[in-house]
């Protein structure tokens, strides 16, 4: 028997529609070095239409890639909403990949219109010259766009205003097909080229609403977001969407990422909630401390992308109030998979164990634990293997490049490995690739980093995998001390044997500057491997027998 429902296309377009409707006089506001630029839903939206009227003027069809390079603010929100709206295909561009990787993806996805902050305009100019899609660029607020003037085949530059300006405030939104489209991110390709996911609308509209659940963001009318990972970084998480369509307000701080200006945007502003990986979270926190600042008007933190340290969530939690929760998703995922909200009925210490793990699966995804030979494990908590997810906003491929073995009976292989326990919280050991193996037995790279940084000397840690003659693997510890204290080696590897197996405990270290991050952030074992392998890493090791 068929159902008696309407049947309703789950598209962006709806998400626009409900929050320019609904939550017209929630705001937007961005910040702009030395104050606040505001505009309410219902601004944005007559924007976004202006927008797509003015896209539509250069050219750009259903299905056609529009790239954004660009930082959090105002108009990149107008962009989301406009550009999957229109038919088009958003593509968000990583500001700070390499070129050539830039230039692949560009290619790669066929961008025909690239909007870019006249901040970075030099980074595109770089490449864009090589990318024979692009046909127009239009440029986002003030800077020095010289770099990109005169390029071949690309045509006048346009300013963003420019070309809303005299359009009209409204646009006929067309009908799609849910199953289309919506927007595309590229994974970093940590190796090898970048792999580009296709969200559709239909996968963009759940995991929208999937982040206002209370099981997992709780995004809501009452909340204003503090968007701090990247609009290029998987969606800023859906951040912009769930909060669009929530009517929360969205802050977004543009390229002032550091902690000095994201605590002043905090203390000016303050938000109730935000998002951005633990590197992030970890410089705010210095600098906050150290300074007196008042970070407490927020009700909840949802950090991810890597293991959140524990140490981190406990200071926030002492300081200020605030739970940091952690969150586990990848590109691939849209990102949302799980959430480390801890299960009702538990203790102060009970929860603490539940928080510090990468999250309880949401409602939506499947996970599954596959062995050695791709055979699900039990969900006990103990069995390990790879994580193998499906749902509506897992992607089922990748954009041009089936990839295999990415894949496995319909289920995408995640590279994370570690367990599942009965209650559905995940608990990740390491990526494969970044597992350290020795003498047959796994060592967890992300246990050694969240240990060490436990200790009150050290500022961040890194752990790697260093070849070893006698027990194949070994982990090598990077850490960064904190300004003006210090630790010995042996305080540090005693600090370990405390907390770990004691054959777990490093013997080779190196005292680093700082550790490599990736372009969202996250640490860059590979640089760090590489730095050893060339002999640029001062390694010191401990004295045998202790
Ligand atoms: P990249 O592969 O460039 O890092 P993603 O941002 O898609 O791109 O990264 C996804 C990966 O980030 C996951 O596969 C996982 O290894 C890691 N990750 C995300 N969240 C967590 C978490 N809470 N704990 C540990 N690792 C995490």
């Amino acid at each position: 028997m068929r159902s008696t429902m309407q049947e309703a296309p789950l598209l962006v377009r709806e998400i626009l529609r409900h929050g320019a409707q609904v939550h017209g006089r929630s705001e937007v506001v961005t910040f702009e070095g030395d104050g606040f630029r505001r505009a309410t839903f219902a601004e944005v939206a007559e924007r976004a239409a202006k927008l797509a009227n003015g896209l539509t003027g250069l050219g750009v069809r259903s299905g056609d890639r529009v790239g954004t390079f660009c930082f959090n603010h105002q108009e990149h929100v107008e962009a989301y909403l406009a550009v999957p709206s229109m038919g088009a295909v958003l593509h968000t561009l990583n500001v700070r990949l390499f070129p050539e990787q830039l230039r692949y993806v560009i290619d790669h996805a066929g961008d025909k219109v690239v909007i870019c902050d006249a901040a970075v305009a030099g980074l595109l100019a770089r490449v864009v010259g090589e990318c024979p899609s692009v046909e127009r660029i239009v440029v986002v607020g003030e800077g020095d766009t010289s770099p990109l003037e005169g390029l071949e085949g690309v045509g006048d530059l346009i300013a963003y205003d420019d070309l809303i300006r005299d359009q009209p405030g409204s646009h006929d939104w067309p009908d799609l097909d849910e199953r289309d489209a919506a927007a595309m991110c590229y994974t970093s390709g940590t190796t090898g080229n970048p792999k580009g996911v296709a969200y559709s609308h239909r996968s963009t509209y759940l995991h929208s609403l999937a982040s206002t659940s209370s099981a997992t963001l709780g995004i809501s009318s009452s909340d204003r977001v503090l968007v701090v990972v990247p609009q290029f970084h998987a969606n800023a998480w859906g951040i912009p969407y769930s909060a669009w369509l929530s009517g929360a307000d969205l802050i977004m701080p543009k390229q002032f990422l550091q902690a000095e200006p994201l605590v002043k945007i905090i203390e000016a502003e303050r938000p109730t909630f935000a998002g951005a990986v633990p590197t992030i979270w970890n410089d705010v926190l210095r600098y906050a401390e150290t300074h007196g600042s008042d970070l407490s008007s927020f009700r909840g933190i949802v950090c991810g992308g890597s293991a959140v340290p524990r140490s981190l969530m406990e200071r926030f939690q002492e300081l200020y109030d605030v739970p940091i929760v952690q969150a586990w998703g990848m590109t691939e995922t849209s990102p949302l998979g799980a959430v480390a909200v801890p299960p009702r009925g538990v203790d102060d210490d009970e929860a603490w164990s539940y928080r510090t793990k990468a999250g309880r699966v949401v409602f939506g995804i499947e996970v599954r634990v596959v062995d050695g030979e791709g055979n699900p494990a039990p969900h006990d908590g103990r069995s390990v293997g790879e994580f193998e997810v499906r749902g509506p906003w897992v992607t089922a491929c990748y954009q041009g490049d089936p990839s295999p073995d990415r894949f496995h009976d319909g289920w995408l292989r995640t590279g994370d490995v570690g367990t599942v326990d009965e209650l559905g919280y995940l608990t990740i050991t390491d990526r494969t690739k970044d597992v350290i193996k020795t003498g047959g037995e796994w060592i967890s790279s992300v246990e050694l980093e969240n240990v060490l940084m436990g200790h009150p000397a050290v500022f961040e840690a890194a752990v790697v995998a260093i070849p070893d003659e006698r027990w194949d693997e070994r982990p090598l510890a990077c850490v960064v001390l904190k300004e003006g204290v210090s630790a010995t080696l042996e305080e540090l590897a005693g600090f370990l044997a405390d907390r770990v197996a004691k054959w777990w405990v490093p013997e080779r270290w190196s005292f680093v500057g700082e550790v490599p991050k990736t372009s969202v952030g996250k640490f860059d074992k590979k640089v760090l491997r590489a730095e050893f392998a060339k002999g640029e890493l001062k390694v010191v090791a401990l004295p045998k027998g202790s």
